[in-house]
């Protein structure tokens, strides 16, 4: 059975890898070592996709904000991960979503012209990485008339048509996190949560289960600290800059009528916007800031200056305002950037993999999208290090657990809420709630509580397949519905029901 685990429990003494960390990059790691055909130990201190994974703006993105910068590496390793996430490793857990700048007055012609420039530099960027125009359709100058049928809430005085161009969105980070890392248990490795790493060297740590306080030392070939903006308490010659990224959360009628991404352009900057990304729980989350912080919270809290700016830059492009009592829930997440001298927003968003003294590979920086091509380089240099005998890497070519081409999930007899978040696995999934709880399919297929999309089922899946042990687990991770915090309240009873029924 494909489980995650929690604490020390049947935790193995020795392994090829010890993987510190599952967020998108450890998980990844865990994976590509795994499906090398290495021995693997990945562990989290809390849970997976406690840290910056589960803050992001959720976007498969191609790469275009880097190539403005003049990154061609980095945006074409983007377009390239994208297309392999989209066409083979998780369909099932991405679509293609349209995004519309609207040329509203505050944009001048130079730069609709520039932006326009950027989007057939971004097609190029596209093409290069085979990806299909069936996967992501051409972008195009578009009317007034098809700008305010595609977003309503547009200011329309002024306005000159829209520039509408395609890219990559999850169903949710942290599930994209957690199908990673059960396909990384799937291929042997072994995936536990509340176990904190200590005195990582190159040939073993100090792991201690944060529940009970036991702590036992594992040997390792080869020690892999994936440990995001906590990079730097591990392994002391990592100097992180971390940066802060806010998005808030609207209801979907906040912003009625919108069937796509909004691009409002940051007053005063050339290639900076405020996003309003439509949800597929029927919110929207826009975003995002880019400050620099001193303090490294467990769970960065958005500050108030962040809403405002947020909610400024947005309403620039709408008729009506967004005001800030329709903010239902806000959240942020720190990007983990290495200290390069320059501004946070300078920083290259390029990954590194650097080794410490004591012989501990570091891989930090990147985005969540270049998630395999990091872990990919990540292992090949702990296997050089090491002189580890492993295959070659493979997870260019390995679907995720749950991934399905679209005609396969099409024809799945299966809830489509289940289908688009557990892919091919979510007759399973069903089938499992039943089996395990006795309770019938209508009640675990039924939302949790008025207004909610999740169910029991998904729930249940939590617990018994994903390592959920706590209502947090559930509801921050498992699910997102803790992002507002007025359904959390409401979803809070069904998720102690599941603990009750199924939890260890
Ligand atoms: C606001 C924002 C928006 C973003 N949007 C996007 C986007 O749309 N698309 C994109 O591609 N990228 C995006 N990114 C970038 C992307 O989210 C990050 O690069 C990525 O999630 C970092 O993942 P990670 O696994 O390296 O770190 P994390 O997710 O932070 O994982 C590190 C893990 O290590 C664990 N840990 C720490 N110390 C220890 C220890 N001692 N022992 C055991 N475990 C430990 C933590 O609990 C944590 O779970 C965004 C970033 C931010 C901040």
């Amino acid at each position: 059975m494909t489980t995650i685990n929690v604490g020390l429990a049947d935790l193995p003494e020795s392994a090829d890898v010890l993987v510190i960390g599952l967020g998108i990059t450890g998980a990844g790691v865990a994976l590509d070592a795994a499906s090398r055909g290495l021995s693997v130990v990945a562990v989290d201190a809390h849970d997976v996709a406690f840290g910056t994974s589960r803050w992001s703006s959720k976007l498969v993105h191609g790469g275009l904000r880097y190539l403005a910068r003049g990154q061609v590496d980095v945006a074409h390793e983007s377009a390239v991960e994208r297309g392999i996430l989209m066409q083979t490793t998780a369909p099932h857990l991405i679509r293609a979503l349209p995004m519309l700048m609207p040329l509203t007055p505050e944009v001048t012609r130079v730069q609709g012209g520039l932006a326009r420039v950027g989007l057939r530099l971004g097609d190029l960027l596209r093409l290069g990485a085979r990806t299909g125009r069936e996967t992501l359709p051409r972008p195009r100058r578009i009317g007034v008339t098809e700008t305010l049928t595609l977003a309503s809430v547009v200011r329309p005085d002024g306005l000159r048509g829209g520039l509408l161009s395609w890219d990559g969105q999850l169903e949710d980070d942290a599930r994209l996190v957690l199908a990673v890392a059960r396909t990384a248990v799937a291929h042997g490795a072994h995936v536990h949560t509340r176990v904190r790493v200590s005195e990582p060297t190159g040939t073993g740590a100090v792991l201690t289960d944060t529940r009970t306080g036991e702590s036992r030392t594992v040997r390792a070939r080869t020690v892999i600290n994936a440990a995001g903006v906590w990079a730097g308490d591990l392994v002391e010659e990592i100097r992180l800059r971390p940066s802060r990224g806010t998005h808030l959360v609207l209801r979907k009628d906040t912003l009625p009528g919108v069937r796509c991404a909004i691009m409002a352009p940051v007053p005063g900057a050339s290639n900076r916007f405020v996003f309003a990304l439509p949800q597929p729980d029927e919110t929207f989350y826009v975003g995002l800031t880019d400050e620099e912080v001193d303090e490294i919270p467990d769970v960065p809290e958005p500050p108030e200056e962040d809403i405002e700016f947020l909610l400024r830059v947005l309403n620039t492009t709408l008729r009506q305002d967004v005001r800030r009592d329709q903010v239902i829930g806000a959240y942020a997440g720190l990007r983990p950037l290495l200290d390069s001298g320059s501004t946070t927003a300078d920083i290259s968003r390029k990954h590194a993999v650097l080794v410490s003294r004591t012989g501990v590979v570091t891989v930090v920086g990147g985005k969540l999208t270049a998630y395999r091509r990091m872990a990919q380089d990540a292992v090949d240099r702990a296997v050089t290090e090491a002189g580890l005998t492993a295959g070659s890497c493979r997870t260019a070519s390995l679907p995720l657990l749950g991934a399905g081409s679209p005609t396969e999930l099409a024809a799945l007899d299966a809830p489509a809420r289940l289908v688009r978040r557990f892919g091919t696995e979510a007759p399973a999934v069903l089938a499992n709630a039943v089996e395990v709880t006795g309770l019938p399919e209508a009640e675990l297929l039924a939302p949790i509580a008025p207004g909610l999309h999740a169910t029991l089922a998904e729930l249940v899946f939590g617990v018994t397949h994903e390592g959920a042990a706590t209502v947090e687990d559930l509801l921050d991770r498992r699910t997102r519905i803790g992002l507002v915090p007025a359904d959390r309240e409401l979803a809070v009873p069904a998720a102690e029901k599941v603990l009750g029924l199924v939890g260890g």
